[in-house]
């Protein structure tokens, strides 16, 4: 029986556990605190799912099949991890990144549509859009319920046989082995699924360059009109701002997607900053003016992982050791088809696209929903 480590119990290390273990593979998984703890980048109360990433058609075809594996979860557990509110993407010009996306969905064939701003705020009461061009429609996007997801895809990954370390795990010869807690673990394959934590691990040895940066998030207290659903979910690429109405009553989500100051995950303090919520309500009094004094009712501190390219790293550096992170503040969706992906790769069924690679990234757009998206 093929054998291997993942450390991390984040999404991805998660979703990957889980994948392997039911396709024969003996899984043990290190997790330094609990699936779905409060530093992870997993642990957000919702996290978006769209299609659209611009021009690229890669990410964009596996958010559309990680849609697939997200409600195949919901059916095994009885549990709704995805409300399909449908997303809007507020264009600020006719050619921006909204127009290249909507040529990548088309070529997919996922179902979107093009809505001139007149019917934009008949679907979403209370939006502003005087300053819209258009919006692009992904009718089965939508808003994962994603600490509650990562617990799930953690104990489903046990109930496969997965075996769980609690401890923080060191690398071991160069990586091929791992120490928890004193145990020497060793496997035919380790995978170092790390998230903030990758550099702190092996920044200096392979030459890791991501680069952590703090986040907070913002839900405000809203009248019933904005639950979600209907209201949707929302993305505004040239104002690096995202969200969705109020689900679950967690309050309406508005946040700022700019990169924010360098962050340490586990010392770094989670209390939001009034800079930050003055960011979020400037969000608010340009497309949703009514609710522009709407109270915090909840609120995060999370990190992004990025890249110089915003392109993820799936990496082997040594025999059977391989580096899955960098997600750049865009991976959670992607998650059950990206254990696929990687899946694969470990059985040597593909090789990891180059983009993936080690190498020196060119600083480039984000592919997450921040057209501000500026490289380290
Ligand atoms: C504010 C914010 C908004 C986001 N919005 C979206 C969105 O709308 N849509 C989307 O798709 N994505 C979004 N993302 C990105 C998404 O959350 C991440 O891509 C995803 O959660 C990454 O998961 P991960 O498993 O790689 O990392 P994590 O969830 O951080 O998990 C890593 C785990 O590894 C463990 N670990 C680290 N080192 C060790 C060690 N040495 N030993 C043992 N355990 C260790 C950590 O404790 C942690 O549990 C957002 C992220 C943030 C911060």
């Amino acid at each position: 029986m093929r054998s291997v480590v993942v450390v991390g119990a984040g999404i991805w290390g998660s979703s990957l556990a889980l994948r392997l273990a039911e396709t024969g593979w003996r899984v043990t998984l290190v997790e330094q605190y609990t699936p779905g703890h409060v530093r992870q980048s997993s642990a957000g109360e919702t996290r978006l799912l769209r299609c659209g990433h611009g021009s690229d058609d890669w990410y964009a075809g596996m958010a559309w099949r990680a849609r697939e594996g997200w409600r195949r979860l919901e059916e095994r557990t009885g549990e709704e991890l995805f409300c399909e509110s449908g997303l809007m993407w507020f264009a600020h010009r006719e050619d921006g990144p909204e127009r290249r996306s909507a040529r990548v969905l088309d070529a997919l064939g996922v179902p979107h549509a093009l809505l001139d701003p007149d019917e934009a705020a008949r679907r979403f009461p209370g939006l502003g859009t005087d300053d819209l061009a258009f919006a692009l429609w992904e009718p089965h996007a939508g808003v994962l319920r994603a600490r509650r997801a990562t617990q799930v895809t953690a104990r489903l990954a046990l109930d496969a046989g997965v075996r769980l370390v609690r401890a923080r795990a060191l690398p071991y010869g160069g990586g091929t082995g791992v120490v928890a807690d004193g145990e020497v673990l060793t496997a035919d394959r380790v995978v170092w699924a790390c998230g903030a934590w990758l550099p702190e691990v092996f920044g200096a040895e392979f030459g890791v360059e991501v680069e952590v940066t703090r986040q907070d998030t913002f839900h405000f207290g809203v009248p019933s009109a904005w639950a979600t659903p209907p209201v949707p979910a929302f993305c505004d690429y040239e104002m690096a701002a995202y969200g969705h109405g109020d689900l679950d009553g967690t309050g309406m989500k508005v946040t700022d997607d700019a990169e924010g100051e360098p962050y340490d995950p586990e010392s770094g303090d989670r209390r939001v900053t009034e800079g930050a919520e003055r960011a979020a309500r400037a969000h608010l009094a340009r497309r949703f003016p009514s609710l522009v004094g709407a109270p915090v009712v909840f609120s995060q501190v999370c990190q992004y992982t990025l890249t110089r390219d915003s392109e993820w790293i799936v990496a082997e550096v040594a025999d059977g050791v391989w580096l899955l992170g960098g997600d750049s503040g865009h991976g959670f969706k992607h998650a059950p088809a990206l254990a696929d992906y990687v899946a694969g790769i470990l059985d040597g069924r593909w090789a990891p696209e180059a983009r993936f690679g080690l190498h020196e990234r060119r600083p480039a757009h984000g592919l997450r929903t921040s057209g501000r998206s500026a490289a380290f």
